[in-house]
């Protein structure tokens, strides 16, 4: 029998990682020492207090059962609280705070909740990949907004046009910014807002990076501005803040109505989060934060490292303020994949061709800070030694 996969699995592109995953493993088995820097996943381990209040919690058979749809009301209190304390935004843990099974699975489910076939949804190139392929399982066409260096990687909503505004649903966007590193400040989320509100259109704010700051800057949440809860929702994950990249625990907060959409979708396909996940997660929004500084010192201190070796073989990297992602220029005369490729089979060093997250990308390399700083250190005298 010869079995067909669905269009909507044929229009996807390669997913990325697994094809870096498929080469590293490739080199590994050829003996070479391959240092990673291709996959944005914390190699820290997760705070001991967050593990110890999971193995409680494992063992009380209250949380044995199916937890709620929309989340355990305790978690989604505890985000709520940490929403006010971190970002000064109030909101109601009944309808304004959905938890998600990680940030990409609500990511993933959301235009299934407000796209019909034909509709619109404004992605940027380059992205995290999980926009444009929801978009197209939902039946949707993905419009790009390239993200260029010397808009400092923000979108430019006024160039998009007013036939393709009518047609827009959602606005997918991220600050901090995978995979550029580039984040955003008041004036743009104010625009966004505006945008928004003029042509109809709900923001989807991927906001997985915002302790992932650094030189004591602190991100913005996109619902501080005034009138975003009006258009719009924010995504979070425990992923990256505390290393829980495992646990697939996230949430989204903001517009009640797009949640409610969102959580609809959700409960004909999963039964909720593990409840000992998310009272682990209590754990990590509501203990000591002593952890989250200590994250950010060891990828500050990796990212110097990284950036000041770049520079000195010539190339002219900016250190990301935020984000554990270097977002490298290729040399002159190199497109994204042959960089990437003489790193790997010259240096044995993974890392992403800008161009895999979208068009726009070309021209550049993703280099994840996910190793240690000796680690970096070694990838850098490496890189001297190409001469490029
Ligand atoms: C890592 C990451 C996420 C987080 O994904 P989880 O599913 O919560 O682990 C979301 N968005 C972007 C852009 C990311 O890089």
């Amino acid at each position: 029998m010869s079995l067909q996969f669905a269009t909507r699995l044929k229009q996807l592109p390669p997913y990325l990682f697994q094809e870096i995953d498929r080469l590293k493993a490739e080199l590994k088995a050829k003996g070479v020492d391959v240092i990673n820097l291709g996959v944005g996943d914390p190699d820290l381990p997760t705070p001991k207090p967050i593990i110890e209040r999971l193995k409680q919690a494992a063992e009380d058979p209250a949380n044995h059962q199916y937890p709620s749809y929309s989340g355990m009301d305790r978690f989604k209190h505890s985000v709520a609280r940490w929403y006010g304390k971190r970002f000064g935004v109030d909101l109601d843990p009944a309808t304004e705070v959905l938890t998600l099974i990680g940030s990409k699975e609500g990511i993933a489910h959301l235009p299934l909740a407000f796209i019909d076939p034909g509709d619109l949804a404004l992605v940027p190139s380059p992205a995290y990949p999980v926009y444009h392929a929801a978009t197209l399982f939902a039946g949707g066409e993905s419009h790009y907004l390239p993200l260029y260096r010397e808009n400092g990687f923000l979108p430019n909503l006024d160039a998009v046009s007013g036939d393709t505004a009518r047609r827009t649903k959602l606005l997918f966007i991220n600050y901090p910014n995978n995979p550029t590193g580039a984040v955003a400040e008041r004036d743009f989320f104010e625009k966004v807002v505006s945008f928004a509100r003029e042509h109809g259109v709900i923001v989807c704010h991927d906001a997985a990076y915002t302790e992932m700051a650094f030189d004591g800057y602190r991100p913005m949440s996109f619902l501080e501005v005034p009138g975003a809860k009006d258009v719009g929702i924010e995504f979070h994950s425990l992923s990256k803040t505390y290393s829980m990249t495992g646990w697939r625990l996230g949430f989204a907060v903001g517009n009640a109505r797009v949640l409610a959409g969102l959580g609809q979708v959700k409960s004909n396909v999963d039964s909720g989060a593990f409840n000992a996940i998310q009272i682990a997660g209590i754990e990590a929004l509501e203990g000591d934060q002593g952890c989250v500084a200590e994250m950010q010192r060891v990828y500050q201190e990796r990212r110097d490292v990284l950036v000041a070796g770049l520079r000195r073989v010539g190339l002219d990297v900016e250190p990301p303020k935020a984000t554990f992602y270097v977002w490298c220029p290729t040399p002159k005369g190199y497109t994204s994949a042959e960089f990437t490729a003489r790193l790997l089979k010259e240096a044995g060093i993974v890392t992403t061709p800008g161009s895999g997250f979208g068009e726009a990308g070309e021209g550049y390399i993703r280099m994840a800070l996910t190793v240690t700083k000796e680690r970096i250190e070694e990838a850098v005298a490496r890189i001297e030694k190409l001469s490029l």
